[in-house]
């Protein structure tokens, strides 16, 4: 009996040990890291983070009330230890997500889509719950040593990155899922944060609703694993009833949120990059260049990749890390089977280029010849790479010196000097419908995108005087 004693005895102090109580929820979890290493999981996190998705700065009372909200949150939150760290991301999509350790984002695409501090302080608030109940530390440690490239795609929060085009851009990559409990959880925190910080509670239901009305106009995009997680519509309704209010909330326009988004970029910067016929001019780099006649192009805000009809060729034009061309190559040829050509040294559009021809065998032996080329532009060792099957490389080859030859200076200043669309607050000069608005008061979206992106009826009596967001061309 004594030794069955003490050996239960080891184990249940095993357990203890390996098994911490979550300052949010109360709840015993079993082997999570430290505060330390949680934390620093979430920097090296969010240092990836900051690369695929920079801040916007351009506005700073957007940027400043975000922090002063999520400061709020977490100060009322279990954890208010932690080093939090909200950021408003420049990304045309709705989205908002958080990392282990205290780091929250939020896009400017979902900042354009509400209309007060509350309804801010609710999507926060969720955010601010995953980590205070330390939901994805495990998965994010599991996925620590994964290729840190994709680590951005790990940590989109699912129930907000299947709205807009960023989930087509996601699809199929490993990303850190919470289970509906988890959600429900963060829900259910937000509740408490959001009424301690003093923000009006029936936010927490709008927010629901503008999430819908998204998700609705996403139409043929919305995807497969949507039926996994928790309907933004069910949510509304929980919400609502733990909250024993009315699921539905009216709208309510504050002039003081809306004037530290007036101004703000709406949908995609042409600053990072936009095609003008073949040509692909990146206006914040200040390069341009011409694609191959007829290749499908694609970018995003670092580096624009054109594919040949038959699919089987690839170019690719990017900045690298590096300083120095010389090395640039260097590196390019270390480590793989790469079997290097000629060097040649010269220049581009004016600038000091290396390349180099190579040739490596795919997966199935076959062979494959490319181009490697590193330029010197403004401090920025620009690559450009065309790869390809051996079989009509030849022909290809001509076509892809143009491109490479093209690398220039933007020509032209009217190309250099786009600006994106901007979200216009305006105060309606007569009482009139979100219809009449469309038409009459110069913004350049459809009636429906009007009514989406404000969240009223298309036919909903608006008074004079009413705060309406509207989009504004450059
Ligand atoms: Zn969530």
């Amino acid at each position: 009996m004594g030794a069955r004693a003490a050996s239960s005895a080891l184990a249940l102090s095993l357990v203890l040990v390996a098994c911490s109580r979550n300052a949010a929820t109360g709840r015993l979890q079993f082997l999570l890291p430290s505060d330390d290493e949680e934390i620093q999981l979430g920097r090296d996190a969010d240092a990836d983070v900051r690369v695929a998705m920079p801040p916007y700065t351009e506005q700073k009372a957007a940027t400043a009330l975000v922090v002063e909200v999520g400061r709020s949150l977490a100060a009322v939150s279990e954890r208010p230890e932690l080093p939090w760290q909200y950021t408003l991301l420049d990304d045309p999509q709705v989205n908002a997500f958080a990392l282990p350790g205290g780091f929250v984002y939020v896009t400017r695409g979902l900042l354009a889509h509400l209309e007060n501090t509350d309804e801010l302080a609710a999507v926060l608030a969720h955010e601010t719950a995953h980590v205070t109940a330390r939901h994805g530390v495990v998965q994010l440690r599991k996925q620590a040593t994964a290729r840190r490239s994709v680590g951005i795609f790990r940590v989109i929060d699912p129930n907000l990155r299947h709205i807009g085009g960023l989930a087509a851009r996601t699809a199929g990559l490993a990303l850190l899922a919470y289970s509906r409990e988890d959600e429900n959880e963060a829900d259910d925190l937000a509740i408490r944060y959001v009424q301690a910080g003093g923000y009006h509670r029936e936010a927490l239901v709008r927010v629901f609703e503008v999430l819908t009305a998204l998700e609705r106009k996403g139409g043929d995009q919305t995807p497969p694993w949507l039926s996994t997680h928790p309907d933004p519509a069910d949510r509304q309704r929980r919400t609502a009833a733990a909250l024993s209010i009315a699921a539905t909330v009216p709208v309510r326009p504050q002039a003081e949120y809306l004037q530290a988004i007036d101004g703000l970029a709406f949908g995609e910067d042409p600053r990072d990059g936009y095609m003008l016929g073949e040509t692909f001019v990146h206006p914040r780099s200040g390069f341009e260049l011409v694609l191959p006649p007829q290749w499908k192009a694609f970018h995003d805000r670092e580096q624009v990749v054109a594919v040949s009809p038959d699919e089987r060729a690839l170019f690719v034009a990017l900045p690298t890390k590096f300083s120095d061309r010389a090395r640039a190559l260097t590196d390019f040829f270390v480590g793989g089977e790469i079997t290097a050509g000629e060097r040649i040294e010269g220049k581009v559009g004016g600038f000091p280029v290396s390349s180099q021809s190579f040739a490596l065998l795919d997966d199935n032996g076959a062979k494959l010849m490319g181009l490697v080329a590193f330029v010197d532009f403004d401090g920025v060792v620009m690559a450009m790479v065309a790869i390809g099957p051996e079989q009509g490389w030849s022909e290809r080859a001509d076509v892809l010196a143009r491109s490479f030859g093209s690398f220039g200076r933007i020509a032209e200043r009217g190309r250099a000097e786009v600006q994106p669309a901007r979200i216009d607050v305006i105060a309606l000069p007569r009482a009139m419908t979100v219809q009449d608005a469309a038409r009459e008061l110069g913004g350049i979206t459809s009636a429906d995108g009007l009514a989406l992106l404000n969240g009223v009826a298309l036919d909903a009596a608006l008074p004079e005087g009413y705060l309406l967001k509207q989009v504004k061309a450059p």
